[in-house]
């Protein structure tokens, strides 16, 4: 282990001076969508070659301004986060597991040849701006506060290298539930003519370019009548990997709860890995490997796959009712929502609104 001196990096609060009134913060936050409203604040620090990390500060929520030459814009040097702030019944604010998005940020960082930000600073960031925002944290049901931090290549350069400026900033958008619909099971398309992530590539990355890449797959599916995409493996279009943006799980008749291995292709979801780790303590057996996409068609035929899900930050756990594919549809159970998807989405949620005891040690305190 290395210790390093490094002081942590101070958010300056610069207060907005024309925050939203309580009135229009009250309607928003009644009905807040997802990823439409975004509070008074946000956090923000600028790294470059010469001084590494400096002018960090909360400052009053609004555009940037980019020379059109900023190479975020040719060559999408970019990652991102989504974590939530959770109010609990007494008016404390929570994260869940932040130390996690923090790590994974900055292997993201690594992989798009960005600067790392410390995990101190990554969950300073955030501290600082829901201290400054916290009324626009809602309180109740499903709602949270839904927190991006992002960082991207804001050098104003065409050639082709890691850039010599970075920007740094959080933002947060008060949400209700992702899908407009609230949970409802929904249809899988599998696609076979497009791809996420390859072997060496960035899919174990939270970097725009990867859902960039996934769009037009989301729009083949939409086609077929289905609302996300599931993406097979690169190489051999055989294995299943993931959602466009949310991890995938079977469970079977005899208990076992089977997820993708990681691969180096698939993101590694916090959600995924909670639910992993809790999957014995709800009597299931946890299964990490290789899945077949011809397996899962056979298994939800004969009865064998008895419920399947995605998981991901922004809607927790997403039951699936049908996969669909050029050969046609395969109803996952009854395609209603499983018994046991609906009890892990419960649980999780328990854990992360302080409804039940956080035996892992998962949420930390901000406010
Ligand atoms: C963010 C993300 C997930 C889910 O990760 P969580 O940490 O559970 O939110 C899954 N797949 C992809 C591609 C993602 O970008």
């Amino acid at each position: 282990m290395t210790l390093t001196n490094r002081l942590a990096l101070e958010f300056e609060q610069r207060k907005n001076p024309h925050p939203r009134s309580a009135s229009e913060r009250a309607a928003i936050l009644d009905n807040p969508g997802f990823g439409t409203n975004f509070t008074d604040h946000m956090a923000v620090a600028t790294w470059t070659l010469a001084d590494g990390w400096h002018d960090a500060a909360v400052v009053p929520y609004g555009p940037f301004a980019l020379d059109p030459a900023t190479a975020v814009l040719h060559y999408a040097q970019e990652i991102f986060e989504g974590l939530k702030a959770y109010r609990h019944a007494d008016d404390s604010v929570w994260l869940f597991r932040p130390e996690q998005n923090a790590a994974r940020f900055a292997r993201s960082a690594k992989r798009l040849a960005l600067p790392e930000l410390a995990t101190e600073d990554f969950i300073g960031s955030i501290e600082a701006l829901v201290a400054a925002d916290v009324d626009w944290v809602p309180s109740g049901g499903e709602k949270t506060l839904y927190l991006r931090p992002f960082m991207f290549a804001s050098e104003a350069f065409l050639g082709v290298r890691a850039a010599h400026r970075v920007t740094y900033c959080c933002i947060a958008s008060p949400a209700g539930s992702y899908f407009s619909s609230g949970v409802k099971p929904v249809k899988i398309w599998i696609s076979t003519t497009y791809t996420r992530a390859a072997p060496g590539g960035t899919g174990a990355a939270k970097c725009g370019g990867n859902y960039a890449a996934s769009l037009i797959a989301q729009q083949e599916a939409a086609e077929h009548g289905c609302e996300q995409v599931m993406f097979a493996d690169a190489a051999e279009h055989t294995w299943l990997e993931e959602l466009g943006g949310m991890n995938v799980y079977l469970i079977t008749d005899d208990g076992e709860i089977i997820t993708p291995e990681l691969t180096g292709s698939i993101l590694e979801g916090v959600t995924r890995d909670s639910i992993l780790t809790l999957a014995a303590e709800w009597g299931l057996t946890p299964v990490e490997r290789r899945i077949g996409v011809a397996e899962t068609l056979e298994g939800l035929l004969s009865g064998k796959i008895t419920e399947m899900f995605a998981c991901g930050t922004a809607a927790v756990v997403t039951p699936i009712a049908s996969l669909h594919n050029d050969e046609g549809d395969v109803v996952v159970g009854t395609g209603e929502t499983g018994e046991t998807t609906a009890a892990i989405r419960k649980a999780l949620m328990d854990i992360q609104y302080g409804r039940t005891e956080d035996t892992h040690g998962w949420l930390k305190r901000i406010i």
